[in-house]
């Protein structure tokens, strides 16, 4: 490691230590990533193995935060299976989406200001659940 470049002592963001951030990734120490990573795949297993289970029951089951989970999907680090009860909602329309903050029809509408604006970057346009049946319901009664 080049002592010279990045690197110095910082605080933890999560639990407020300090410790050496090499600049790379989040700033967090290395205690807190390993959590992280534990939280990350306990909550990736179980949504793989849980396709009914929503967003409630798979943070109770794996003791892991509901806002921690959004975190990892906002992030687009999770990826919601096909099938899956858990979802999340577009921030400007409320369509249901798979990961991200935004669904792809919205982001495309939104000018590139906009999205600057939002802090929205490429991997936060999440695609909509394939089953969409409730969506087309929705549509045909409109028109
Ligand atoms: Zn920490
Ligand atoms: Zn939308």
């Amino acid at each position: 490691m080049d002592p010279n470049k990045s690197g110095e002592i910082q605080e933890c963001r999560r639990c407020g230590r300090m410790f050496y951030f090499t600049g790379v990734g989040k700033c967090i120490c290395a205690s807190c990533k390993a959590e992280d990573e534990a939280e990350f795949e306990s909550v990736k297993n179980y949504i793989y193995e849980n396709l009914s289970a929503t967003i409630m029951q798979t943070s109770k089951d794996t003791g892991v935060k509901i806002s921690r989970i959004k975190s990892f999907l906002r992030d687009g680090r999770l990826v919601i299976p096909d099938g899956s009860a858990v979802f999340l909602n577009c921030e400007v329309c409320g369509a249901n989406i798979k990961f991200g903050r935004l669904c792809r029809e919205c982001a495309d509408t939104l000018s590139k200001e906009m999205k600057q604006q939002l802090q929205v970057d490429e991997f936060q346009i999440g695609e909509k659940p394939k089953s969409s049946d409730s969506a087309r319901m929705r549509f045909l009664d409109r028109s």
